[in-house]
């Protein structure tokens, strides 16, 4: 099991956190960041701390009856309202039956009693419902509400809790994260994360897209031709793959962008991590040598992407800009000799 102190990374978060629980400064507690963040894992982490027998520091002891029955999912002192599969919010019925009338029963096997509740699902009127609870809980109830924008929440919410924000993750915990849950590679868990914006559930969303996959595949392939291909050739069957995957295409330059990325650590001749598959860095030294490729060039392809992503952005036509791009990335990406 997963306790408060093993979560990677929110630092700054968990020692709040604990000092929270700790002192018990509050009764309700908002958990706020962007959807794929972790409020929920450490929202399980806050309701584990709470209903422990005997909880340290480091959360959690884990071994205790109330940490055991947490775990299987049947302690009765932990009520938890997120939606059933297949809904999209929390029904008012649901905080009148599982909130209200539960309120003011005792605990049955922990000192307290936790209510964790999805505030991204939860609507004006189960907000309503859910407002009375909030001003006057009983001495053993505790509330911990997780929301992707405290905004969501009614004012009158917002002022019975103590609002703690999740923080997005560096490029190397979100790596840290998707290697300590899957079997996945390094270059792969490198590229969701720089992808992820600092959002491990993104990363993770990504790493399973087989869809996102085929496309990285399917421009590399482009990529790594790109010095034997003629310029009709790039700007009808290569600009068709950009043009298909228009409605993705930041995710598509990201991808670009990572692509490039991998060529100064091959360049150096001292290399010897291994990136991705062999295969892909064979080829890739094979175009470092064919091309007599330099970081000079390299940057000035680099360029050209965020060029085009700048450009389009600004709503610039997509075609000549796509097409500048891959011209651009062509010439520096053949042999100067040679054109
Ligand atoms: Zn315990």
């Amino acid at each position: 099991m997963r306790l408060f102190s093993s979560l990677i990374g929110q630092k700054r978060a968990k020692e709040r956190i604990y000092h929270l629980l700790d002192n018990d400064l509050a009764r309700t507690y908002l958990l706020t960041g962007p959807k794929g963040i972790g409020k929920r894992s450490m929202a399980m982490q806050m309701s584990r701390m709470l209903l422990c027998d005997n909880p340290s520091s480091e959360g959690a002891c884990g071994v205790c009856g109330p940490c055991h029955y947490i775990e299987q999912g049947t302690h009765p002192d932990f009520i938890c309202l997120y939606p059933e599969s297949g809904d999209k919010s929390v029904k008012v019925a649901t905080v009148r039956n599982r909130v209200i009338s539960d309120l003011r029963m005792y605990p049955q096997i922990s000192k307290r009693k936790v209510y964790l509740i999805d505030g991204d699902a939860l609507g004006e009127e189960g907000q309503n419902a859910l407002l009375k609870s909030l001003e006057e809980p009983p001495d053993f109830s505790y509330f911990i509400l997780t929301v992707s924008e405290a905004e969501r929440l009614q004012k009158t919410v917002l002022s019975r809790a103590v609002t703690v924000p999740l923080n997005r993750y560096t490029e190397n915990e979100v790596v840290e994260i998707l290697k300590a849950s899957f079997d996945i590679s390094s270059s792969d868990a490198a590229l969701f994360a720089r992808l992820s914006n600092g959002v491990p559930g993104v990363a993770i969303e990504m790493s399973k897209n087989n869809d996102l996959l085929e496309m990285k595949d399917e421009l590399e392939n482009i990529l790594l031709r790109l010095d034997q291909t003629s310029d009709s050739e790039i700007l009808t069957s290569d600009f068709s793959f950009f043009d298909a995957n228009k409605s993705d295409i930041d995710q598509v330059l990201s991808l670009l962008m990572s692509f490039l990325g991998q060529f100064p650590s091959l360049m150096n001749p001292a290399h010897t991590e291994d990136l991705q598959s062999p295969y892909k860095t064979d080829m890739m030294k094979r175009m470092i040598k064919t091309t007599g490729l330099t970081p000079d060039r390299l940057m000035r392809a680099s360029e050209s992407v965020v060029l085009a992503s700048k450009a389009l952005a600004l709503n610039c036509s997509f075609e000549p800009t796509i097409a500048r791009m891959l011209m651009t990335l062509k010439k520096e990406f053949t042999n100067a000799q040679s054109s």
